[in-house]
């Protein structure tokens, strides 16, 4: 069931950054989209539109979107977690595709959205039928899909039931989310599997935290379950502001190591991911949690 083939999506710009209490310049930022397409990334989540008092990083975003390249092959993200979002994203002209997202879990949903884990489906559903009305594509993001900080483990049953309702609205793909870092290889290769059985051939992206270092095993176990896409982001940056605990993303030069080096292309170059985290990290002051970006050259 392995793909040969995987397709990266580059978080760096928003999930990578949001966590950060320094604020970054949108001049990085926009520096950042840049240099993830010339690494050869062709989507990118490059900010959210949420409350921007509830995640400041991310207040840019407008200011951002206007300010990024034309490039007719690259389709920029914008994460959306609701109409208002929604709205405020498709009127930029600029975001290809709206990201939603929702919960397994009804505290986990309250307390980063409002939202029990059916509202957050609900208007999961409603964000994708809103970018196709305006000619764009839609995606929809299980969070929390292997654990919940507040309850625990999460059922397969529960992110099974969920994958196969939002596949009725038909989004780009259906991808499954490890918000806080707690799955392991044997719970992703189930969960993908079964996932992939219920959605009817639509694509299957993860996202991965490194939180308690399985992130890298977690993204290996689900391309040899088919899953088509995989989120990274440079240099590792990530957390979540509501996730206590969360670590940063599993890294894209070390997925793209890992994948390239086992035979599955990722259309990525990695001395350019690697200088482009050694740039990132720069301007971050620190050094960032990725290991590829942090070894000599091999070979
Ligand atoms: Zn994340």
């Amino acid at each position: 069931m392995k793909n040969h083939r995987v397709e990266l999506v580059e978080v760096g710009p928003r999930d990578g950054l949001q966590n950060e209490s320094a604020i970054v310049a949108t001049a990085d930022k926009l520096e950042l989209v840049r240099r993830a397409i010339d690494y050869g990334v062709r989507r990118i989540e490059v900010t959210s539109f949420v409350n921007p008092k509830r995640v400041p990083q991310l207040a840019d975003a407008e200011e951002l979107v206007a300010m990024l390249p034309d490039h007719r092959d690259v389709t920029y993200i914008g994460l959306v977690l609701n109409r208002r979002g929604a709205e405020r994203a498709l009127a930029t002209g600029r975001i290809g595709e709206l990201g939603a997202v929702c919960v397994t879990t009804d505290t986990f949903g309250i307390r980063n959205q409002g939202q029990s884990s059916d509202e957050s489906l609900a208007a999961a559903m409603e964000i994708v039928a809103l970018a196709r009305e305006a000619g764009r594509g839609g995606q929809i993001t299980i969070a929390t899909a292997f654990g919940c900080p507040f309850e625990g483990r999460v059922a397969i049953d529960r992110v099974v039931e969920m994958a196969k309702r939002a596949a009725d609205v038909a989004p780009r793909e259906i991808a499954l989310a490890d918000t806080i870092g707690v799955g392991a290889p044997a719970q992703v290769a189930e969960t993908v599997g079964r996932v992939r059985e219920a959605v009817g051939g639509l694509p299957v992206r993860v996202h991965f935290h490194n939180t308690r270092g399985t992130g890298i095993a977690n993204v290996w176990a689900a391309v040899q379950e088919g899953a088509a896409v995989v989120d990274a982001s440079l240099g590792g940056l990530g957390g979540c502001p509501f996730a206590p605990g969360a670590a940063g993303n599993v890294a894209t030069e070390d997925v793209v190591y890992m994948l390239e080096n086992s035979g599955v292309a990722t259309g990525i170059a990695i001395p350019s991911v690697v200088e482009a985290a050694e740039w990132l990290a720069g301007v971050m002051g620190r050094s960032l949690p990725a290991m590829v970006s942090r070894a000599p050259a091999f070979p």
